[in-house]
């Protein structure tokens, strides 16, 4: 991952507060099509300049090759508002550095993960298990894009609560575990039309949290059909199940 720079020298009498709206749009517009990660770093003024740090999963993640219609005319608004380009730089790398970004020619499959710590893409490869950036999935449209984007909002958010433990901490578990919850029916229709859109099977990933021993975790059958689906060895080094007709995955109770 990148730290990058973004700047434009501001070469107008341009009102400073739309100016900065402007700005945040056009990052918010980067998140979606996961060409910048982790939220939004407030940008700031500097002199004649307008400035803020990002960051991103590859180095040439900015490029204007990734942006989609909406990326290209907000920067096209903020260039005409300042009279002026806007300036893009790598920094320096980001730590930690753990996560790769895949880069296999064509994946077997996804995966549509996330944690309240995730700070890469919500896409994973199943063949080599790195992060696959948004704007690398071909043929996605924005409302395919916002509704990725809006699941992994609500992910976090009930990632979040189970680990607060006080505030619905089982409803958020619920959430995350149940494969017929609203959270994983909205997840398997993202995955679904990621599918659709790639011609690549997506996996869904049900969070597992039981108060059962592992012998009998180890008998659960996948919660869709009810076939067998746990592996012999672990899937990607982290998944115990995975049912190839649901395409679903889960891992074992971390509670017992
Ligand atoms: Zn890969
Ligand atoms: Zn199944």
């Amino acid at each position: 991952m990148y730290k990058q720079k973004i700047e434009i020298v501001i070469n107008s009498d341009v009102d400073k507060e739309k100016l900065y709206n402007d700005f945040i749009i056009l990052m918010s517009s980067l998140c979606r099509t996961g060409q910048i990660m982790g939220g939004i770093e407030s940008p700031y003024i500097a002199g004649d300049s307008i400035i803020c740090y990002q960051t991103t999963l590859e180095r040439d993640s900015l490029n204007a090759q990734n942006n989609d219609e909406y990326v290209n005319l907000r920067i096209e608004n903020l260039e005409q508002g300042c009279n002026s380009k806007l300036e893009m730089k790598v920094v320096g790398q980001h730590i930690p550095f753990y996560r790769a970004v895949c880069n296999c020619q064509q994946p077997d499959s996804y995966l549509l993960f996330t944690t309240y710590m995730n700070e890469s893409s919500p896409v994973d490869c199943g063949t080599c298990g790195h992060s696959v950036p948004i704007y690398k999935l071909k043929g996605l449209t924005d409302k395919d894009r916002t509704d990725i984007e809006s699941w992994e909002g609500d992910y976090v958010s009930c990632d979040n609560l189970n680990m607060g433990c006080n505030v619905g901490e089982k409803w958020a578990i619920k959430q995350m575990s149940d494969s017929k919850s609203q959270l994983s029916e909205f997840g398997r229709k993202v995955c679904g039309r990621i599918t659709e859109m790639t011609g690549i099977p997506v996996y869904y990933f049900l969070f597992n949290y039981r108060s059962i021993s592992i012998t009998k975790d180890k008998l659960r059958t996948c919660p869709s059909c009810n076939g067998g689906w746990l592996l012999e060895e672990k899937w990607l080094d982290f998944y115990d199940f995975k049912c190839d007709r649901c395409l679903l995955v889960s891992t074992l109770t971390s509670k017992s």
